[in-house]
């Protein structure tokens, strides 16, 4: 069968990483997110995380040398060998050629670039309302939309609930900035190159998942053929 070689587009906030949590599982495709492997580093303590650290509490890009070679060797080994979904990469255009050569390179091609859309007031909304527990993070809540039962304790450890420093207002209007900037003119490269498909960011994430999965599977009927 053949390969479903796909990278997620759109602003923070957009819903990539909840999206990339279904699809993975509807096409059995492992989710390669550049955040959180940065974020593990920094946990870690590892010297890459180190580097990473500065630049993503800036809500800046990580240097293109730090990334480049780590996520180009993920996509070529290992289980993403038949196929990928890749969250939070390529970022600029050099990462996009990056990607480009290592593909070709190894006589595979990108099957789609997925664009999930939201307008930047909207982003705003949705990170900075965005609380994680002190001791676990991965328990997440939002002061609007998933609020914890008693205000700032979280409901699982019973402990503070702190905001992120990267979904501080400030920097999320810089990494909006740097998205802007950097990573979108990689919609009119993808959509150049016929393989962007654009999704609406803003509707419900059920309805979301629908049309991606509906799109990812038409896609691979194509590829098939
Ligand atoms: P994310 O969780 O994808 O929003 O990423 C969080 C932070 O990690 C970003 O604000 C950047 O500082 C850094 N980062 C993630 N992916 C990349 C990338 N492809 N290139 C450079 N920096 C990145």
């Amino acid at each position: 069968m053949s390969e479903l070689n796909l990278i997620l587009l759109g602003p923070p906030g957009a819903g990539k990483g909840t999206q990339a949590d279904r699809l993975r599982e509807d096409f059995s495709l492992p989710h390669i997110a550049t955040g959180d492997i940065l974020r593990a580093q920094v946990a870690e303590g590892t010297e890459l995380g180190r580097e990473a650290k500065s630049f993503m509490d800036a809500g800046k890009l990580v240097p293109d040398e730090v990334i480049v070679g780590m996520i180009v060797e993920r996509v070529a080994g290992g289980d993403a060998r038949d196929g990928f979904l890749l969250d939070g990469f390529p970022r600029n255009r050099q990462q996009a050629d990056a990607l480009g050569e290592a593909l070709s390179g190894l006589e595979r091609h990108l099957t789609a670039a997925l664009l999930i859309e939201v307008p930047d007031d909207e982003v705003v909304r949705r990170m900075a309302g965005r609380r994680v527990c002190v001791k676990n993070p991965t328990h997440i809540y939002h002061v609007d939309f998933d609020p914890p039962k008693h205000e700032g304790v979280c409901d699982q450890d019973g402990v503070r609930l702190i905001q992120r420093d990267d979904d501080k207002e400030e920097t999320i209007r810089t990494r909006l900035e740097v998205y802007h900037a950097q990573t979108e003119p990689l919609i009119a490269y993808y959509d150049g190159a016929g393989v962007l498909r654009r999704f609406d960011g803003t509707r419900d994430p059920d309805e979301v998942h629908a049309h991606i999965r509906a799109t990812v599977a038409t896609l691979r009927l194509e590829e098939n053929l």
